[in-house]
């Protein structure tokens, strides 16, 4: 239904870093789909929603001309009882995370008045909202005023479907249970989780009286009864069964618009360490070097620090491992010796084997350079989609949350082996260096599995590459679109008339 009318996108991302950037990158890709012709006959305009402390950021990370619009929504924290200037998760007090969340919801009168005038001014059939998972009553406010509302979620399909049904129709664990006992999910007989898993997910012991879980659960219902679909930013190439689960999960189509990588950049106090690193994978073998990281904030015991510094030195491969002080250390700011095998960082430089980065590490360059031959990871989303977009086969140590259904999706792609079970305390388990070791050579050595592995992981590479651009099409000059180019396609013709 290409009717040569406009068509106005309206994202709408949680005041999250996490949530902002993705849902930025976003934007410019709907802006350089509408410059291609992407949208059909239809002019595009983009913009998007925040509040007055987070526009300016967005706005400094666009580059100059580019055609995104900024809507400002007034918000003061302080009416909430929030510090002043509380305007992004970041920046929020973790205890008064929920305070923060109900607060969003009273957004609501402000919204509902913007898109009241825009569906007035350009069309309630041209203006599409996309929101996040976050602000479910957006999609209320939508169906209200008869105007197409999309959610968008930010991280994987795979591991929004199980932690949606999680929260929505929590399994039964019996009682007492221990940490590795299991339980399928009520709405996906198929998947089983771990007791482990379970709180990680549900956060609490006391989710039946949650009223935090409550709110999230709420949000997602309105979403679910009140939007026409859901944006993933995964491609059908690396999660068809992700895809699939959050479909029949949540009764909605489902548009596979990634991957959208990118846009997190350091804080400017640790650039020292990006020269260090990429000097370090100039001066090894094609493929050698494991780099080790836990994301921008997680970290793992103490213990198991020490178990992973003799495994990797044991293994005697190269590696650049982005060290944050242990889970116990409760933030310190100071790296105490005690954490590591005596002499460690002395006898890994001097033998050239290792780079031990404190600050932020440049992750993207790192995974990009040839030298680099697999990922120690978190399996955060973002790491994940980063490893698969580069090639680099994963080692999965998956800490928490969503991580450890991330994880599941490199291992069942056949890309990623499991070096611990994903529980920020069990990680590792009773499994020491030796195992650490053994893992390492399973993944940069000459086996069998190593070289599948690799060849998987090279397939991917091209899959994924194809899946957000142009690539070649049937070979007599018929130009194939990628399947994520097509589903927002799909989108815009499904939104506007
Ligand atoms: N990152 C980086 N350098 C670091 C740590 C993280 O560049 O030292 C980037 C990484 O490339 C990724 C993001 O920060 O884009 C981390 O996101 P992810 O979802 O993997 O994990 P999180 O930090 O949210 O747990």
């Amino acid at each position: 239904s290409r009717s040569g009318g406009a068509g106005h996108l309206l994202l709408f991302p949680f005041l999250a870093q996490g949530h902002l950037i993705p849902f930025l990158n976003l934007a410019k890709r709907f802006e350089s789909l509408g410059q291609r012709g992407g949208s059909g006959q239809r002019r595009l305009d983009v913009t998007i929603v925040s509040t007055p402390r987070n526009v300016p950021s967005l706005r400094r990370a666009l580059p100059a001309g580019s055609s995104i619009g900024f809507a400002e929504l007034p918000f003061s924290p302080s009416d909430h009882g929030l510090p002043p200037d509380t305007e992004n998760l970041e920046v929020v007090p973790l205890d008064a995370f929920p305070t923060f969340f109900y607060a969003t919801e009273l957004l609501r009168t402000s919204f509902d008045k913007l898109l009241a005038e825009l569906a007035g001014r350009e069309g309630r059939r041209n203006v599409c909202v996309l929101a996040d998972m976050f602000l479910g009553w957006t999609a209320e406010s939508a169906r209200a005023l008869g105007v197409q509302h999309r959610m968008f979620v930010t991280s994987g399909a795979y591991a929004s479907a199980v932690t949606f049904s999680i929260w929505l129709r929590p399994p039964s664990f019996p009682r007492p249970a221990g940490p590795d006992d299991e339980q399928a999910l009520l709405d996906f007989p198929d998947v089983r989780i771990r007791y482990a898993e379970f709180l990680n997910v549900v956060v609490k012991e006391d989710y039946a009286t949650n009223p935090m879980l409550a709110h999230l659960c709420r949000m997602l219902t309105l979403h679910f009864r009140h939007s026409g679909g859901i944006l993933v930013n995964t491609s059908e190439e690396i999660e068809p069964t992700g895809l699939r689960l959050i479909g029949k999960l949540s009764g909605l189509p489902t548009f596979a618009v990634g991957p959208i990588i990118g846009g997190r950049t350091a804080p400017d106090d640790t650039a020292p360490d990006q020269d260090t690193c990429i000097k370090f994978l100039d001066s090894k073998p094609q493929a050698s070097v494991l780099y080790v990281s836990f994301g921008s904030q997680n970290s793992i015991p103490a213990s198991q620090m020490m178990e992973l510094a003799r495994g990797l030195e044991a293994s005697g491969r190269p590696f650049i491992w982005v060290m944050r002080p242990p889970v116990e250390s409760d933030g310190a700011k100071e790296f105490r010796a005690e954490w590591l095998p005596d002499g460690f960082e002395e006898r890994v430089s001097a033998a050239g084997q290792g780079v031990v980065v404190r600050g932020w590490a440049p992750q993207v360059r790192i995974l990009a350079h040839a030298s680099t031959g697999a990922f120690l990871s978190h399996c955060g989303w973002n790491s994940v989609l980063e490893s698969l977009w580069h090639g680099v086969p994963v080692l999965a140590w998956p800490l928490i949350a969503d991580q450890m259904f991330d994880s599941r999706v490199l291992l069942e792609l056949g890309v990623g082996v499991e070096v611990a079970s994903g529980r920020m305390i069990g990680g590792l388990g009773s499994k020491g260096w030796e195992f650490v070791r053994d893992v390492v050579e399973t993944v940069l050595g000459d086996g069998d599995k190593a070289r599948d592995m690799r060849l998987k992981a090279t397939v991917m590479k091209k899959l994924v590459r194809a899946a957000v651009g142009a690539a070649d099409g049937d070979g007599n000059g018929n130009i194939g679109k990628g399947s994520s180019v097509l589903a927002m396609e799909r989108l815009l013709d499904s939104a506007f008339d």
